[in-house]
């Protein structure tokens, strides 16, 4: 899961301070050692690290902070704001030309994932009503056209390709006139890469740029490389100039560095996430949930953005009615482990529930075989039963096994999970009526 060690770091420290009543400048003095060697730890730039504590030092040690009721909860705060205005603040939208077609330029290296983010990309805008073309540049690699084919394919995204016959710089102008006459309002190019930069590939890169004009270059970049992915991207920006950065494989990245660095050092912001290798996988980087997931905060705009992408809205009201009222039974599971399956893995779904341990969850990772063995097991339970897990003792576990044809181990497990979403199901509600209560709020 994205930032788990961190995450894991960092929420240690701030456990400890937000236990303390009083603070004093020796415990702020070693929360922010313990914070700097996390982020240090995590590969993210060191003179990042240097003002980013410099900053948080300054405004925790004001008297409104110290000597407030709950000075732990403040410090958290302020480091909760200034890793969201490190990580750029606000959301970086792409700019749409008022002129179509919108012209994005995909630069990168090769195996950053510049072909499949190109489709992503292109799936995510069109839902949003945009009608895109992808465009096939990278010649030197026939795989890569092919790639861009299948992924424009399963999209229903039309690709335009000269296979290897042309220039990139002919194919990416001919793309954009190609566009123009078929009423298409958004291309995206996609450019070759190489496994290092080089002056050839800028000088390609140039060259496409100066004859196609590109609204937006966007340079797509491995997260998990951390500080190289910084380095390339500092590389892009001063050799060609980039307009936003798309971070891929955010999804593996346990430690972070890229995304807490890329826009400090670079000064151009992150405009997406990549965050699996399903063509739904793209997201919208929203510096201040990504600090909240950080900060073990959760996510929860995230999550019921997800929900709503994958359940429909009737789905989605019966559940939340469900979920406040805490009638969730085995049938609503059922059709839950489903629908959450197409959401992405489960631990990472419901490590965007806050104060929710990443680690714990790695024991309830699903698989269809799973799903197929639970819907047996839920099958041979009575309605009473569904609606009553409380009623499941020994004996009737022993039947359930029997008539799906599984262990009393396997509905053991299935029983516990139950339990164990329904738990967080009630923390989420809790951590509601907190907030309505006026409670602390970030
Ligand atoms: P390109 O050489 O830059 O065009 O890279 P590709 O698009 O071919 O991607 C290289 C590999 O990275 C492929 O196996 C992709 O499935 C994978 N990939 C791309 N984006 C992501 C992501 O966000 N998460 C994960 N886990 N894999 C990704």
């Amino acid at each position: 899961m994205a930032f788990e060690g961190l995450a894991e770091k960092l929420q240690n420290t701030f456990k400890k301070l937000k236990r303390k009543g009083k603070i004093s400048e020796k415990d702020l003095k070693e929360a922010l050692r313990e914070v700097k060697l996390a982020l240090l730890e995590a590969d993210v730039n060191y003179k990042v690290v240097k003002d980013f504590i410099a900053n948080i030092k300054e405004r925790s040690l004001g008297k409104e902070v110290m000597e407030s009721l709950t000075p732990g909860q403040q410090v958290i705060k302020i480091v909760k704001e200034e890793m969201t205005e490190l990580m750029g603040g606000t959301e970086s939208k792409i700019e749409f030309t008022s002129k179509p077609p919108t012209i994005l330029m995909l630069v990168g290296l090769q195996g950053a994932g510049k072909t499949t983010t190109a489709g992503k990309l292109g799936g995510v805008l069109s839902k949003q009503g945009k009608n895109p073309l992808l465009v096939a540049c990278d010649i030197y690699r026939p795989a890569a056209i092919e790639q861009l084919q299948v992924v424009g394919d399963s999209l229903g995204i039309p690709v335009f390709t000269m296979k290897t016959h042309k220039s990139p710089i002919d194919i990416a102008k001919a793309g954009v006139e190609y566009a123009k006459q078929n009423h298409k309002d958004l291309v995206i190019i996609d450019t070759a890469g190489r496994l290092h930069i080089d002056e050839d590939l800028m000088d390609e890169l140039k060259n496409i740029k100066n004859s196609v004009f590109p609204t937006e270059i966007l340079l797509v970049v491995d997260a998990m490389t951390g500080q190289d992915a910084v380095t390339v991207s500092e590389s892009f920006n001063k050799q060609l100039g980039i307009d936003g950065i798309i971070l891929t494989k955010l999804d593996g990245d346990t430690r972070g560095g890229a995304a807490l660095s890329v826009r400090a050092v670079t000064g151009k912001p992150i405009k997406y996430v990549g965050m699996g290798e399903k063509l739904t996988d793209l997201e919208v980087f929203h510096p201040d949930r990504m600090a909240s997931r950080i900060l073990g905060m959760g996510d929860v705009l995230s999550l019921i953005e997800k929900a709503q992408e994958n359940f429909d809205e009737k789905k989605a009201i019966e559940l939340e009615k469900k979920l406040r009222s805490q009638q969730f039974t085995f049938e609503d599971f059922l059709e839950q482990l489903q629908q959450v399956k197409n959401m992405g893995p489960l631990s990472d779904v419901l490590g965007m529930l806050p104060g929710i341990n990443s680690k714990k969850l790695k024991g309830i990772e699903l698989d269809d075989r799973q799903l197929i063995q639970s819907e047996a097991i839920i099958n041979s339970m009575t309605k009473e039963e569904r609606r009553d897990p409380s009623l499941i003792n020994a004996s009737r576990r022993k039947r359930i096994a029997l008539g799906s044809g599984t262990k009393v181990q396997d509905v053991n497990k299935l029983i516990k999970s139950f339990e164990q979403t329904k738990k967080m199901m009630k923390q989420l509600s809790s951590i509601e009526k907190g907030n309505k209560k006026g409670r602390f709020k970030f």
